[in-house]
């Protein structure tokens, strides 16, 4: 079967729900994104939404304990969909700010301000909302455990600190710079620790969530494997619809 009729027969029958989980730089985003694009899904990266807040707020001087000043941000930004539907861009009080949430600042401030329940709360509706009917991966911290937790397939991307602080350096475009590298390194670190062990929804593996460990691997690998795993519990499903 080509890869075109396949996606004709996601398109026809079996959309699925899929959450994608990992810590920072594990490649949620370009994997998921990538996975969708071939299944004909769409694609939702909600760590868009936090770090959105987390740049309102910093622009704004609201820090994380000032949660009633805090919350309300969350009404002040939107995910907006490119032409191909996917989720991957930003605005916050009307404007795109998808480059600058994906800066260092951002990446310092972000998990303290993405701790705070109130504000975790107020952006639950918002993702479920999103997942719709199906036919979407999500990827975030808390999908396959909190806010998708019947999602048809949970995914869980694994990688090192130290292979996601490569990648994460690569993309910077500071690979080779010992002192900006370590930097990265050292706050990926500290945002894993806030993000995996805060009170409200974790960072941590659901029961059910199938671990894809991306280490060595290539990104095309990868994108492989997660669009191989999304077909075939699309078939599965197929299935039991048949009997
Ligand atoms: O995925 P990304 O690294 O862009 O997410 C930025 C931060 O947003 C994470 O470190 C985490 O603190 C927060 N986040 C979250 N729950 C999600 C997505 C992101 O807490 N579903």
């Amino acid at each position: 079967m080509s890869t075109d009729q396949r996606s004709d027969r996601t398109v026809a029958g079996h959309r699925l729900v899929v959450a994608v989980d990992g810590p920072s730089s594990s490649g949620k985003s370009t994997v998921g994104a990538e996975a969708a694009r071939r299944l004909g899904y769409r694609f939702c990266d909600t760590g868009l939404l936090y770090r959105a807040v987390a740049w309102l707020a910093v622009e704004r001087g609201i820090s994380p304990d000032q949660t009633a000043a805090l919350v309300p941000l969350a009404g002040e930004v939107e995910l907006v969909a490119d032409r191909r539907g996917r989720l991957r861009h930003v605005e916050a009080a009307g404007r795109d700010v998808t480059a600058e949430v994906r800066g260092p600042a951002v990446d310092r401030a972000v998990s303290d301000y993405s701790k705070v329940p109130e504000l975790r709360a107020a952006l639950v509706p918002r993702q479920r909302a999103l997942a719709g009917d199906g036919g979407i991966i999500m990827a975030g911290r808390d999908i396959g455990t909190v806010i998708l937790p019947k999602a048809d397939v949970k995914i869980y991307l694994y990688a090192s600190p130290e292979e996601r602080a490569r990648r994460r350096a690569a993309q910077r475009k500071v690979a080779g710079n010992e002192t900006a590298a370590s930097g990265i390194l050292e706050d990926m670190r500290r945002r894993d620790t806030i993000d995996s062990e805060r009170e409200t929804a974790p960072l941590r593996t659901a029961e059910d969530a199938i671990v894809v460990k991306t280490d060595g691997n290539t990104f095309t690998q990868t994108v492989a494997t997660v669009v191989r795993t999304i077909r075939q519990a699309e078939a599965i499903r197929g299935g039991d619809r048949g009997r």
